[in-house]
């Protein structure tokens, strides 16, 4: 069974200029232990995505249609305070800056072990034990000595390896993780990855990854979604994605990216800029920035269309039939 089901979501935004839709409709879902990551430039709606299934989108925007199912329960549907216990319970979260997301004030230790206490129920004690053997767990080395540090007194590496023990340490079922290494340097960014992969595996958690970074998908994901202009544009596992890449925005996303090119080689940007949600072209959102857009591009949109199995792409190019009209 999936654990997060996430059908047909809307949510928009009440701006001076009217309603912007920043999910337009989007579904995917995500089983135990496996990764989706979602990917695409910043204004695709990814992180509105993922801030919608926390609950955390207030106004003036409004998750307006769809539903978020996790473990079968529809959590639009529920309230604040039951959103509230579900998140860092039932579903952690892993951003990008963990400065932020750790007490300045308060050690690593207290801070972890309080989420120790509260989430497995143990006394004092045994949650100071716990959490330095978390600690070691997430590969910090001295981990009695950071246990007492202040978060500002560790680098930013540091930081997310323990942003990843509180994560796990409530045992969540879902863990969402918005660029979780996007501020880190190269080398502790595949470690940070590793340790997230690694520790999915053990504890069986699934994971739905925001990343504009096809490095990192292709590390991680089992699943992607590639988003553009609020919407799924392409949608199938990693291996396909990177070995048979349907939609031209995907193409372009693959052309721009420099692992995946001989050093010789140029690499393409995708020409033009994302448009904003108040200024959306007419027909398929794409198609001011596509190399193969056709008349009918301009004049209607296109369906997302399962067009192999597993593989769903929103390109007149896979839907002949409707292209000639
Ligand atoms: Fe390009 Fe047309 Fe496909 Fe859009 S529908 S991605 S414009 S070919
Ligand atoms: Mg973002």
């Amino acid at each position: 069974m999936a654990v997060l089901n996430v059908e047909d979501l809307h949510t928009y935004f009440k701006t001076e200029h009217g309603i912007v839709p920043s999910v337009n409709g989007v579904s995917f879902e995500v089983k135990e232990g496996e990764t989706l990551a979602i990917v695409g430039e910043s204004g695709s709606g990814k992180s509105v995505t993922s801030l919608s299934i926390m609950g955390l989108i207030d106004a003036p925007g409004k998750v307006e249609k769809g539903s978020i199912l996790f473990e079968g329960s529809d959590l639009t549907k529920i309230g604040k305070k039951e959103y509230r216990k579900l998140r860092g319970n039932e579903i952690a979260m892993i951003f990008q800056e963990p400065l932020t997301s750790l007490n300045p004030l308060f050690t690593i230790g207290n801070q972890l072990s309080e989420s120790i206490k509260l989430h497995q129920k143990v006394d004092k004690k045994t949650a100071r034990v716990k959490s330095v053997e978390m600690l070691r767990h997430v590969g910090i080395p001295r981990a009695e000595k950071v246990f007492n540090s202040y978060p500002h007194t560790l680098s930013g590496g540091m930081r997310q390896r323990v942003m990843i023990a509180m994560a796990l340490s409530c045992n969540p079922k879902l863990l969402i993780a918005d660029e979780p290494t996007t501020a880190l340097d190269v080398t502790i960014q595949a470690q940070i990855l590793e340790l997230m992969k690694k520790l999915a595996k053990e504890h069986s958690t699934a994971i739905l990854l925001i990343t504009h970074d096809l490095g990192v998908v292709a590390e991680m994901a089992d699943k992607v979604v590639v988003m553009y202009a609020g919407q799924v544009v392409e949608y199938t596992d990693v291996y396909t994605l990177f070995s048979n890449p349907k939609h031209p925005y995907t193409k372009g996303l693959l052309n721009s990216t420099p692992k995946f090119h001989e050093i010789e080689e140029e690499l393409e940007s995708i020409k033009g800029t994302v448009p904003t949600p108040t200024n959306m072209p007419k027909g398929c959102k794409f198609n001011p920035r596509c190399p193969f857009a056709m008349d009918v591009c301009t004049m209607n949109e296109p369906a997302l269309n399962e067009t192999s199995y597993d593989h769903k792409v929103r390109c007149w190019l896979y839907e002949e039939k409707e292209a000639v009209i």
